[in-house]
C-alpha cells in the first residue's frame, strides 16, 4: 500500500521529469522541422557595430579580433568597439596593438577606470555605436565559420525580427563532453522555440540586437546577470521575434576548471532573469506566453519539485518504508545513466543558484580560466 505522502511525492517526481520532456518533444515534433515564417533575404548587409565587453582577456582578445576580421562580410559596414573596465592585464594595450596593425577596420576602444560589470560596460559601448544592429560577443568565444555574421544578420531583412542569437557547441577538455550532451537538447529547445515565435534564452557568443529597440529598451539592465537574455526578452515582449538562428553556430569554450561555478553563477544570472520578466508574462504576446511560461516554470519551479520529492522519500526511507527506499534507490541507480546525471546536475545547480541569489547576484564575476584553442 502507497500512502498518500509517498503518492505525492512520485507526483512530484512525474511532472519534474515529464514537464520537460513533453515540452521538448512537443517543440521537435511541432516546430523545429517548421519551415520559418519569416521573409529572410541572404544577400542582406546592414550596418553593423560590434560591441566585445572585456575583463582581463589578454590571452583570447587578440584572437577574438582576428575571428571578427577573418569574417566575410563587407569592411566598410562594419565597426567594432571593445569596452574594457579596468583590466590589470594589459587587454587594452593588446587591443591598441592590434589596431595599429589593422588600420582597415574601424575600431574604438573604450576604457572604463572601474569595473561595474558586463551590462554596464554595453551600455557605455551604446552611446558610441551607429550600426542598424548590434552585436555582443565574448572575447572567449569563436564563431565558427567566416559567414556566420553574414548569415545571423541576414534575419534582420525581415522587420519582425528584432534580435538573433547563434546555436552553441561546446569545445574544452574535460567537462565539454558533459556540455555537448546538454547543448543537444537545449539547441533543439532554442530553435522550437524560435519558430514558435522567440527563446527567451540569449547566448553571449554572439547576441545581435536591432540598434533602435536597444535605445527604446534604455539600454541593458544592469541590476541582474543576464543582459542578453533579458534584452532580446523584453523585445520579444514588444511584439517583436528574438530568435536562435539555425544557420549561425558559435564555438563556446568551456572551463576546465571552476566548471561548476560557472554553471552555478549562468543558472544564477538565468534565474535573476525569469524573475524579473514575472510581472510582464501576462501581457507576453499570444505565441511568446506558453513559450516564457514553460521557461519561466522550468528554471524558478521545476528543480524544487525534485528536491521536495527526494526530502519526502528520504523521511519515509528513515521512517521505514519499504516504497520509499526502492524509489530512492532507483533514483540513485539511475545516475548510471549519462543524460539522467546530466539532467540532475543542472537541477542541483538551478537550486543553488536561487540560494546563491539571495546574497550575491554576480554582477562583477569572477574569470574562469577557458583553454585556448
Ligand atoms: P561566461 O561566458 O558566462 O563564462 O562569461 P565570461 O566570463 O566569458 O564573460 C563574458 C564576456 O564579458 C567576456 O568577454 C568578459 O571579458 C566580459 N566581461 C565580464 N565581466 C566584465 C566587466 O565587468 N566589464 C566588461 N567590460 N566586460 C566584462
Ligand atoms: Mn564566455
Amino acid at each position: 500500500m502507497v500512502d498518500a505522502l509517498t503518492m505525492l511525492a512520485l507526483a512530484f517526481v512525474l511532472i519534474h521529469f515529464g514537464f520537460p520532456l513533453l515540452y521538448y518533444l512537443y517543440l521537435r515534433s511541432r516546430w523545429l522541422n517548421r519551415s520559418w515564417d519569416l521573409v529572410r533575404d541572404p544577400s542582406y548587409r546592414p550596418r553593423v557595430t560590434i560591441v566585445v565587453p572585456t575583463y582581463n582577456e589578454a590571452n583570447l582578445i587578440r584572437r577574438k579580433l582576428d575571428d571578427i576580421a577573418s569574417q566575410d562580410y563587407p569592411r566598410e559596414l562594419v565597426e567594432i568597439i571593445v569596452v574594457d573596465s579596468a583590466s590589470t592585464d594589459g587587454t587594452p594595450s593588446i587591443v591598441r596593438g592590434w589596431m595599429e596593425s589593422h588600420r582597415d577596420f574601424k575600431v574604438i576602444l573604450v576604457e572604463e577606470g572601474v569595473r561595474r560589470g558586463k551590462a554596464f560596460s554595453l551600455n557605455n559601448a551604446l552611446r558610441f555605436t551607429s550600426g542598424e544592429v548590434v552585436v555582443v560577443t565574448d572575447a572567449d568565444s569563436l564563431w565558427i565559420s567566416r559567414d556566420t555574421l553574414a548569415n545571423a544578420l541576414s534575419w534582420f531583412s525581415d522587420s519582425r525580427v528584432g534580435a538573433v542569437t547563434c546555436l552553441k557547441t561546446p569545445v574544452g577538455d574535460g567537462f565539454a563532453s558533459v556540455e555537448k550532451g546538454y547543448r543537444d537538447f537545449y539547441n533543439v529547445v532554442r530553435l522550437g522555440e524560435s519558430k514558435k515565435h522567440s527563446t527567451p534564452v540569449f547566448h553571449g557568443e554572439l547576441a545581435a540586437f536591432r540598434r533602435d529597440l536597444l535605445v527604446r529598451l534604455g539600454g541593458f539592465p544592469t541590476d541582474i546577470g543576464a543582459d542578453d537574455s533579458h534584452t532580446a526578452t523584453l523585445i520579444a515582449l514588444r511584439g517583436y521575434r528574438a530568435i536562435a538562428a539555425d544557420n549561425a553556430t558559435c564555438i563556446e569554450p568551456v572551463p576546465a576548471k571552476g566548471y561548476h561555478m560557472w554553471r552555478i553563477r549562468r543558472a544564477q544570472h538565468l534565474i535573476q532573469h525569469f524573475t524579473k520578466t514575472l510581472r510582464l508574462l501576462p501581457k507576453a504576446p499570444k505565441e511568446f506566453k506558453p513559450i516564457l511560461l514553460a521557461e519561466t516554470w522550468l528554471h524558478l519551479a521545476n528543480p524544487w519539485l525534485l528536491l521536495l520529492a527526494a526530502a519526502i522519500l528520504l523521511y519515509k526511507a528513515l521512517t521505514g518504508s519499504p516504497t520509499a527506499i526502492a524509489l530512492l534507490i532507483a533514483g540513485i541507480a539511475l545516475l548510471l545513466f549519462k543524460p539522467y546525471r546530466t539532467w540532475i546536475t543542472t537541477q542541483i545547480y538551478l537550486i543553488t543558484a536561487s540560494i546563491r541569489n539571495i546574497w550575491t547576484k554576480e554582477i562583477a564575476w569572477r574569470k574562469q580560466e577557458k583553454a585556448c584553442q
